[in-house]
């Protein structure tokens, strides 16, 4: 991949629930945070990789925060969430304490949180990690609670970038997505003890995916599969292998292509031998 050509990457998160059949239509009621786990509401999940347009990103840096907290500068782009702003900016500095603490990597800077709505009311998170900004679209009647989770998924691919530096962003996609979405711990697990939950449910009711599947081929529902599998892929890995020998896989590259890091040079066993391995560690 032409990375010194194309500039930052996006990273899109993996739970983008659809709001786009709902724009407009204000919602009478909040759905409770169990609903961000109905997997029926996924949408279509869309992967780029484009540069922040300079004239954005100076627009961006010229923007001043309507809040601040310890290490986020929150800027609202749409008329959401004003009359939040204190316990949402309190919410979103607690969820990123929480993901620097289980990932154990400490944010380099403050960076700038963006929230957007897009022209079809869609909710979905973007990370320019190399210029610290982060980008959430949501919706009117879109719960704070989604913005909080969301965010701490997107809050990890910043750590990434400040924990492996430029070689973050060609990184396979199992380690940099599933250790966004296994960072974000509670924020994404719903009540559930561990992500091994979910890919057991998966792998019982037949929706499990293979893990070097990239998402752009199977839609919403998969993507969001393989977001799950792979954040209990990288727990396994952790929990096996260790952090080190974790940190010096994720800094072997695999140009954005699921299961392209060098397995076998790290833990001396093929990406697919992990995989049935993992399965196995699954259990019953
Ligand atoms: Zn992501």
């Amino acid at each position: 991949m032409r990375w010194g050509t194309v500039g930052p990457v996006l990273l899109i998160v993996g739970l983008l629930f659809l709001f786009l059949s709902k724009a407009g239509e204000p919602q009478t009621q909040y759905a409770p945070l169990g609903a961000y786990f109905d997997y029926a509401e996924a949408s279509v999940p869309v992967n780029a990789v484009t540069p922040l347009p300079p004239a954005e990103f100076q627009a961006i840096q010229r923007a001043n925060a309507d809040r601040s907290t310890a290490q986020i500068d929150l800027v609202l782009e749409a008329e959401l969430y004003r009359d939040d702003l204190g316990p949402l900016g309190a919410e979103l500095q607690a969820a990123l304490d929480y993901v620097q603490e289980r990932t154990g990597i400490r944010l380099a800077d403050r960076i700038k949180l963006i929230i957007s709505q897009d022209a079809g009311c869609g909710f979905h998170g973007l990370t320019y990690s190399d210029v610290r900004v982060i980008y959430i679209y949501s919706c009117a009647g879109v719960p704070r609670q989604r913005v909080v989770n969301i965010a701490a998924h997107e809050f990890v691919h910043q750590l990434e970038q400040d924990r492996y530096g430029p070689p973050h962003l060609s990184a396979d996609l199992v380690l940099s997505e599933g250790f966004a979405t296994w960072g974000a711990g509670k924020y994404w697990l719903g009540g559930n003890p561990d992500f091994a939950t979910f890919a057991r449910q998966y792998r019982d009711t037949g929706a499990a995916l293979p893990l070097g599947t990239h998402y752009a081929s199977v839609g919403a529902g998969g993507m969001n599969v393989l977001y799950y599998e792979w954040a209990a892929f990288v727990d396994y890995l952790l929990a096996t292998y260790g952090r080190e020998r974790f940190d010096a896989l994720y800094l072997t590259g695999g140009g954005q292509q699921p299961g392209a890091a060098q397995y076998a040079t790290i833990y001396s066993r093929p990406f697919s031998q992990l995989e049935a391995e993992w399965q196995g560690w699954l259990g019953q």
